[in-house]
């Protein structure tokens, strides 16, 4: 908050000195003259309001409209660093935002632009390189040759599931149906979760591009992309960014020359956590009740309009311009050889550092949270982690050294979902934590099986009075049972995956729930 007072502010004041204020790229710099950007995220949000000043590198934290002035004059006129603006940690000063341990320890490539470039300007991405993918894509490569490279980079879905991307487009390219889908799922409804936000928010051309080259590759004609009405900054920049290829004829009839037809339009979800759901999703998007539906047929056969469809979320789309520039051999060296690529995480809880970060897939839990996260708020001791959301599990001191990849986080009995990483300090109630991911499940369920519709309420009551310090013998027991049942019978993931958190909780701090039975007390 307060970034938009800070960009007012200093338009006000460089006009005021005669100081030529333009605004992006597209207009011609000259004497006398700073760009004012208003970029996407920077990630440092603990930090916010950010400025950054180029040609330096310097990045001002906490910034207030009352320390514009300062910066006009000693920064932007005379090149000073303000060091009581920069970054302080253990008596150091940090002048550059690269030397900050919070970014020096990243590998931001899918977030690379985000807080760099002007995000309402396709000039700027196409300055950094932006749409060099797709001009491959259209003029360089067959369809068959695209999904070879994606196939080969083993670029796996960063929505949770971490399905092949590459293997979900060839099936939908097979299908013999002429008229195909590209859907985008913005809808990111875990608590604590904001990285596709950010990227929609921060590089909304990067996110398109993918979508085009998949929809080159796989033959589809019409995207849809669809994002929580929430996010009312995603929405219009996401809708300019999509006027703007209009106009640059890189989406419309007959792309650059190449007779590829190509369009996309957005959709607005309701903020139903279940419409993230594959089937839910494409039943929201044709006006119908965002619930899941049997399957098979699968979204690759039948999804959105029964038509063959590719359902990726932001992040995974985003990756794809990197993996078509650099080649699949290129991003495989990154991370694991079954987890390649980075992932971005949104770090929230109890922790130092709270904001948005991108490693490389396989880094350890303890340098997430320590290294970049700055370890806990206010020193306490380390205690829990809750990976994956509401579907996902937690993680405790012994998984510390754990590797953060798809294949290990499920192995340890939880999942990286879509990155959220809510951080927990010794002093959190986990039956606590439990109640409130069930509360949120419980509510969220769209009610069409009876296990999740009526399980999940049974295990909010016996959460509930838990808390409260009235549990019953018997409880741990009646957990595990309704877990296990629900978690086998329920129609949806949302279902199968309610109970995660509890069971996660039981496995690793039993001794709290004893703590909260009456007989026990
Ligand atoms: Fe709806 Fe829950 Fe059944 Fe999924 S598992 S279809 S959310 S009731």
């Amino acid at each position: 908050g307060g970034a938009k007072e800070i960009h007012q502010e200093f338009l006000r004041r460089m006009e005021a000195q005669g100081v030529n204020c333009f605004v992006t790229l597209e207009k011609e710099p000259h004497d006398k003259s700073v760009g004012l950007k208003q970029s996407g995220c920077h990630g440092f949000c603990e930090m916010g309001p950010l400025v950054r000043i180029e040609p330096w590198g310097f990045l001002y934290i906490k910034v207030k409209p009352e320390d514009c002035q300062e910066i006009i004059d000693k920064t932007i006129l005379k090149g000073e660093c303000i060091e009581r603006l920069a970054y302080h940690k253990d008596g150091k000063v940090y002048q550059t935002q690269e030397e900050i341990p919070f970014y020096k320890k990243q590998t931001r490539l899918v977030l690379e632009h985000c807080g760099h470039i002007d995000a309402t300007s396709l000039e700027e991405y196409l300055s950094v390189g932006g749409y060099k993918a797709l001009e491959k894509a259209l003029f360089d490569m067959e369809e068959e040759a695209i999904i070879k490279e994606i196939e080969l980079s083993n670029l796996r879905g960063r929505g949770g599931g971490g399905f092949p991307a590459g293997r979900k487009w060839s099936q939908v390219r097979r299908q013999k149906e002429p008229v195909k889908y590209i859907v985008c799922n913005g809808d990111e409804g875990d608590p604590g979760a904001f990285m596709d936000r950010s990227i929609m928010e921060g590089d909304p051309h990067r996110m398109l591009e993918g979508m085009m080259i998949a929809a080159r590759a796989c033959g589809a004609q019409e995207g849809y992309i669809y994002v929580r009405a929430e996010y009312p900054l995603a929405i219009e920049r996401l809708c300019k960014a999509i006027a703007q290829a209009h106009a640059y004829g890189l989406l419309g009839k007959n792309i650059l020359g190449t007779g590829f037809d190509f369009d996309i339009h957005i959709n607005r979800g309701a903020g139903a956590f279940v419409c993230g759901e594959g089937s839910a999703l494409t039943a929201s998007i044709e006006g119908k009740r965002g619930m899941p539906r049997v399957k098979p047929p699968r979204t690759v056969e039948q999804g959105l309009f029964e038509k063959p469809t590719v359902l990726n979320n932001v992040e995974t789309f985003a990756n794809v311009p990197l993996v078509i520039l650099n080649g699949a051999q290129w991003y495989k060296n990154i991370g694991p050889e079954n987890s390649p690529g980075t992932k971005a995480f949104a770090l929230t809880g109890n922790i130092e550092n709270t904001g948005l970060i991108e490693v490389p897939m396989g880094t350890s839990l303890r340098e997430v949270i320590f290294d970049i996260g700055g370890g806990m708020r206010g020193g306490a001791g380390f205690k829990a982690v809750q990976i994956g959301g509401p579907s996902g599990g937690c993680l405790t001191t012994k998984d510390l050294d754990l590797p953060l990849d798809f294949d290990a986080l499920k192995k340890a009995g939880a999942m990286i979902g879509s990155g959220g990483l809510v951080v927990m300090d010794e002093n959190t109630c986990m039956v606590e934590v439990a109640r409130f991911f069930m509360n949120f499940t419980q509510n969220e369920s769209c009610g069409k099986c009876v296990p999740c519709r009526e399980g999940t309420k049974r295990m909010l009551e016996i959460l509930e009075r838990m808390v409260e310090g009235k549990g019953e013998p018997e409880d741990i027991e009646k957990l595990l049972e309704l877990a296990d049942t629900i978690s086998s019978t329920a129609l949806c993931g949302l279902g199968k995956t309610a109970a995660f958190p509890v069971v996660s909780t039981i496995k690793n701090f039993k001794e709290e729930y004893e703590a909260h039975i009456l007989e026990k007390r």
